[in-house]
């Protein structure tokens, strides 16, 4: 990796990197880009998303990965189910039958939309106005209708376990 680094230092080289090692792109890479299947859901640069993350799924991610010292301890967020088939997704949000934040029927019927929330960092998801909006605005779909319930739901994740870096 150091050597990887330093070629692309020395000669201005771009890397496409596709990991599931998140230390790994953390080290590696200035920019990231979530998917889950086959779609973004969340991408910005790297140290802003791995210290804020947005998309619940990346929430899951990043509290699953192994903390860099052993006396860290964390909460994991465990995702319940299987990852769904990618030829026979979920209508609406793909990550709804898994998602610990979702709002309701919002989640089953509209494909939220990537949008930027916070500068450079964009994120697919109905807890979010920029998506909504975008997604209102794509696909004419009366997003409205939910607007309550969207303002009502819950932003943090409560469903976690405690679990030590050991
Ligand atoms: S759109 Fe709904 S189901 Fe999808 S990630 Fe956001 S809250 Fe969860």
């Amino acid at each position: 990796m150091n050597l990887l680094v330093d070629l692309q230092r020395e000669h201005n080289l771009s890397y496409l990197l596709i990991a599931h090692n998140l230390a790994t792109v953390r080290y590696m890479c200035h920019t990231v880009g979530v998917m889950y299947l086959g779609r973004i859901v969340e991408s910005g640069y790297t140290d802003p998303l791995f210290d804020n993350p947005l998309h619940p799924y990346t929430k899951a991610l990043i509290s699953a990965a192994l903390p860099s010292h052993p006396d860290i301890v964390r909460e994991e967020i465990i995702l319940p189910g299987e990852v769904p088939s990618p030829i026979d997704p979920p209508e609406g949000c793909t990550f709804n039958p898994r998602c610990p934040l979702k709002i309701g029927q919002v989640c089953e019927d509209l494909v939220p939309v990537l949008a930027e929330e916070e500068r450079g960092h964009h994120v697919s998801c109905h807890l979010f106005e920029t998506s909504v909006k975008a997604a209102r605005e794509r696909g004419g779909v009366a997003a409205d209708a939910w607007a309550d319930q969207i303002a009502a739901a819950p932003r943090e994740i409560t469903h976690t376990v405690d679990v030590t870096g050991a």
